[in-house]
């Protein structure tokens, strides 16, 4: 899990009325591995109720920002999402949460991100709107859209746990991939070994080495994986000579 990005991206919720709510919240953050929660007027906080909702995720709540206004809790932040439950008539490009995870996941790493939450009662206003570059909204029943504040971030934070792991999967991948070269020595090492062994008559050719090309093509080696299998080549090579 990539910390160091999903510590750049803070959850701020505005106006919330139910302490429970704000306890839910760190709790779902901290299973994500989210740290920083900034509350904007929420009702009432600190409050008993919230660290019984917390179980345990009590140090988010003991590094809590507490902001008088939006402004404020967004200060730094390079990349702004809000979310809403339900459509409105406004310009905002609307996207589902996998699509605003990978977004986050990468401007993370240049940049201090937001995800905005809403009222309980009444969402967002549309002038907090403005302080955002685009919308999220998971998608619901249509008839029944509105979830539960903490059930909200819950999803929100596992799509962009999901995102920091395959942002790092990706850069493991590809860090060590075996260069050009690396893979041209490797071919002609297969063919000699394939015609040592006698598995391979390049005298009839057929399609034997456009297939095996294909075949570890495919499987993208990385520089140990040809290490290996030329290290098996030689074994075959051995072989092969010691019956000769
Ligand atoms: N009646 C309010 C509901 C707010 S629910 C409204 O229509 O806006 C409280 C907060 O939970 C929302 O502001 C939003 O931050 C979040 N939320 C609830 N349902 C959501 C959904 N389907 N997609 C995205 N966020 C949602």
């Amino acid at each position: 899990m990539d910390e160091n990005r999903l510590s750049k991206i803070r959850i701020v919720l505005v106006g919330t009325t139910h302490p429970g709510n704000i306890g839910a919240t760190a709790r779902a953050m901290k299973t994500m591995g989210l740290s920083r929660l900034v509350l904007v007027q929420p009702r009432r906080f600190p409050d008993p109720e919230a660290v019984a909702r917390a179980s345990g995720a009590d140090d988010i709540l003991e590094q809590v920002m507490i902001c008088d206004s939006l402004s404020e809790a967004l200060s730094g932040c390079g990349v702004i999402v809000a979310t809403t439950a339900r459509r409105r008539s406004l310009e905002w490009p609307v996207v589902e949460p996998r699509q605003m995870a990978s977004k986050l996941i990468s401007a993370a790493a240049a940049n201090q991100c937001a995800l905005v939450f809403g009222r309980e009662q009444s969402g967002l206003t549309n002038k907090e709107l403005t302080h955002c570059q685009s919308a999220v909204m998971i998608p619901t029943n249509p008839e029944y859209r509105s979830l539960n504040l903490a059930a909200a971030v819950q999803i929100m934070t596992y799509e962009l746990n999901l995102a920091a792991r395959n942002a790092e999967r990706s850069a493991e991948q590809t860090a060590e991939r075996a260069t050009a070269a690396e893979m041209e020595r490797f071919y002609q090492h297969l063919e000699e070994a394939m015609i040592e062994s006698g598995f391979y008559n390049p005298e009839k050719p057929k399609k034997l080495i456009p297939r095996m090309h294909r075949l570890f093509n495919r499987a993208g080696l990385d520089h140990t994986e040809v290490q290996m299998l030329r290290g098996f080549f030689t074994a075959i090579q051995k072989t092969a000579r010691r019956k000769d």
